[in-house]
């Protein structure tokens, strides 16, 4: 079964976000477990852990298919020790706010190196991030994301997060979300079949669908290759239907988060209904 959904909003505290993902027909979400924006956060209260667990059930989504998105500010490839140090301790900070809301996996962009190391450094300071976050926690699974490559960042290339991965001590808790944007702003082409099948295969070849814990269904205003992070409603960008139409009748994709990123929150009802309707 497909688990489409969208990254619903925490106003008023993290446990409204299953009642919004519930209100446009999701049968999936991510959602921030604090203002993304900020360093510092108030520690999740017994009341709100508690309500966000009795919501989760009564709107009967499984734990597994909620996909939580740590803070942008957090960087845990960062070239400069200090950095890094506040770096790792909100991510396991993250971490931990998951695992109190029942949580299984935490998505996140892998890191920048902010031109003052290579990419391989940076890549392997990432796997150290997540294996020291990996020690301090127990049950969540870091997510790391595919990127644009804009910038510094790294993870546009399917190489750089089985790097990561190769890296990472604890497989069981490693894993890969596919954004539909980013890859193919990263040059990876999903506008006809053929493109999906040589597409999806690679990312087969290179990391392994075994890892693939969730998707980011956005479409793009740049075109193939811009490296630029611009996402679009569903077939209105360069992507367009016939890649969400490919992913939705593949079993690869099946009992995943597959969660809208898109522009206009307005439309995610629709995009929801047309993508099962695919
Ligand atoms: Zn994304
Ligand atoms: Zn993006």
């Amino acid at each position: 079964m497909k688990r489409v959904g969208a990254h619903v909003s925490i106003k008023g505290g993290v446990e409204n976000a299953p009642l919004n993902a519930q209100a446009i027909g999701a049968r999936a979400f991510a959602m921030f477990t604090k203002n993304q924006r900020q360093w510092q956060a108030k520690p999740l209260t017994e009341e709100s852990i508690a309500a966000f667990r009795a919501n989760l059930n009564a709107v009967d989504i499984a734990p597994e298919h909620v996909l939580p998105h740590d803070s942008y500010l957090i960087n845990l490839g960062h070239p400069e020790a200090e950095s890094l140090k506040k770096s790792r301790e909100a991510f396991i900070d993250e971490m931990r706010r998951c695992e109190q809301l029942g949580l299984k996996l935490l998505n996140f962009h892998p890191g920048s190196h902010l031109r003052k190391i290579s990419e391989d450094d940076c890549l392997m300071r990432v796997a150290e991030s997540i294996n020291l976050a990996l020690q301090q926690t127990k049950d969540v699974t870091a997510v790391i994301e595919t990127t644009a490559g804009q910038g510094s960042n790294v993870g546009y290339r399917f190489e750089h997060l089985a790097s990561i991965i190769e890296q990472v001590d604890d497989k069981q808790r490693v894993g890969a979300c596919i954004d539909t944007c980013h890859i193919f702003v990263a040059g990876y082409d999903l506008r006809t079949t053929a493109a999906c099948e040589k597409t999806f295969g690679e990312f087969g070849a290179v990391v392994g669908f075994q890892y693939l814990r969730g998707m980011h269904l956005n479409d793009s205003k740049p075109d193939l290759g811009a490296r630029v992070d611009r996402h679009q409603s569903l077939g209105l960008g360069k992507i367009g239907w016939e890649a969400f139409r490919y992913i939705m009748h593949d079993n690869r994709f099946d009992e995943i988060p597959m969660v809208l990123e898109t522009i206009d929150e307005t439309l995610w009802p629709e995009e929801i209904r047309s993508l099962y309707q695919l």
